[in-house]
């Protein structure tokens, strides 16, 4: 069924809701899901041409499908890019733009506070087929400047970052990276496009794990590189169809539906962490919190005008305490009295989700390395979902007044 095309100059909230593929022939309003892997040609004629690329249509699940390319096209209206290719999660997604854009004797410039796997993935295994890395701390300009050499193809940058909530200057990245000849990568996953749409600040690709806020609800992995269409069409797009890192069509089906409430939750989520870190900055068990919403944040100014005057839904907090040991105990205390928060290293849920950093997500590094990264025994990280607030704060204070 033709339909007429979206109006231009429409608020994201509404192409949140209205971005997708034309509905079928029965007129469906919430967009159908397509779990088919082969799609029935015409004719032989008509099937030669799509395979060829000379023509559109569907043909094999690794290439296409009309439920994959709604989420894709939505979440590339709501990014503000020209397009996007859905991957089977995040780090699927990372994984696609390295093999996409980089080849051996190439050099990538990425934050030290980066999502663990994404640093593991450029840092040791691409190392292994020629690509040099640098990492570099997130917020010092200076430093990644420093780092950049002739061969620099990409800078990487995620902010906030995990679980410290460190917010890097998206606007002097970009531009130290075009002046270089490089792309920016940004991974948007803790503000998502509802804050902070990193190409209206000059990043060239946005990549996110579909898993985390898009989703919203904790139920299936995905994840997405945003990007200009001769990007998505030239560079991921011939790697997709042979590597098959496919998000399927249930799962895409889901993160669209996700999207439509993305807006309203990371608004409610946002205002609740909000609160919730003015509260535990006064409690006296409590030595410090990480939350770029606050003034007491490093880059509170920078974080404000980035994403939208808004803090995000993610804030990490460090129970008081005179030695790591003595920190860990509490930091198991606190979590251990949780009735209905949940201990999970998940975080973009409409249900709360603490984890204990030093332990789960950064277990694998030195103690050393840990201090570095200013990753101590007592931080717990707190991923706000949708409970009351009263329930969410008496649920933490089973642990920390009793201390
Ligand atoms: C979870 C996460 C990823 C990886 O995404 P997956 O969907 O788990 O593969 C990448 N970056 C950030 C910031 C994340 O939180």
């Amino acid at each position: 069924m033709a339909q007429h095309p979206l109006p231009d100059g429409l608020h994201p909230d509404t192409l949140a809701v209205r971005t997708a593929t034309d509905r079928s022939q029965y007129g469906e309003n919430s967009e159908a899901l397509y779990l088919t892997s082969g799609f029935v040609q015409p004719n032989a004629e008509l099937s030669a041409r799509r395979f060829g690329g000379e023509e559109d249509g569907y043909t094999y699940g690794r290439t296409g499908n009309p439920t994959v390319t709604s989420f894709e096209q939505r979440l590339a209206a709501m990014e503000g890019t020209e397009a996007a290719m859905a991957t089977a999660s995040g780090m699927a997604a990372v994984m696609l733009m390295c093999f996409s854009l980089l080849r051996a004797g190439d050099h990538v410039i990425y934050s030290q506070s980066m999502f663990g796997s994404t640093m593991k993935l450029i840092g040791s295994e691409f190392a292994r087929f020629g690509v040099d890395s640098t990492s570099v701390p997130q917020t010092d300009v200076a430093a990644w400047r420093a780092a950049i050499r002739p061969n620099t193809r990409l800078l990487f940058a995620e902010t906030p970052t995990n679980p410290l909530t460190e917010v890097c200057d998206i606007a002097a990245l970009a531009d130290m990276a075009h002046d270089a000849g490089a792309l920016l990568c940004v991974d948007n996953c803790f503000a998502t496009p509802a804050l902070q749409r990193p190409v209206t600040l000059g990043a060239d690709i946005v990549m996110h794990s579909g898993t985390k806020f898009l989703d919203g609800q904790g139920r299936v992995m995905a994840g997405a590189l945003c990007a200009p269409e001769a990007m998505v069409r030239d560079k991921f797009l011939p790697v997709q169809k042979n590597s098959g890192m496919v998000l399927s069509p249930f799962n895409a089906w889901v993160v669209l539906k996700g999207l439509e409430t993305l807006g309203i939750r990371l608004k409610a989520q946002s205002e609740a962490a909000h609160t919730f870190a003015q509260w535990l900055e006064a409690h006296p068990a409590v030595a410090r919190v990480h939350y770029p919403g606050l003034p007491s944040h490093p880059q509170h100014a920078l974080a404000m005008r980035q994403m939208s005057g808004v803090g995000g839904a993610v804030l990490s907090f460090d129970v008081k305490a005179d030695s790591p040991e003595q920190a860990r105990a509490r930091a198991f205390h606190v979590l251990d009295s949780l009735r209905v928060l949940s201990l999970c290293t998940n975080l973009g849920d409409t249900k709360t989700l603490l984890a204990h950093p030093a332990s789960t997500s950064h277990g694998k590094l030195s103690e050393a390395q840990r201090q570095a990264a200013g990753i101590g025994q007592g931080l717990i990280r707190v991923a706000v979902g949708l409970e009351h607030l009263d329930d969410m704060k008496a649920d933490l204070l089973r642990g920390l007044d009793t201390l």
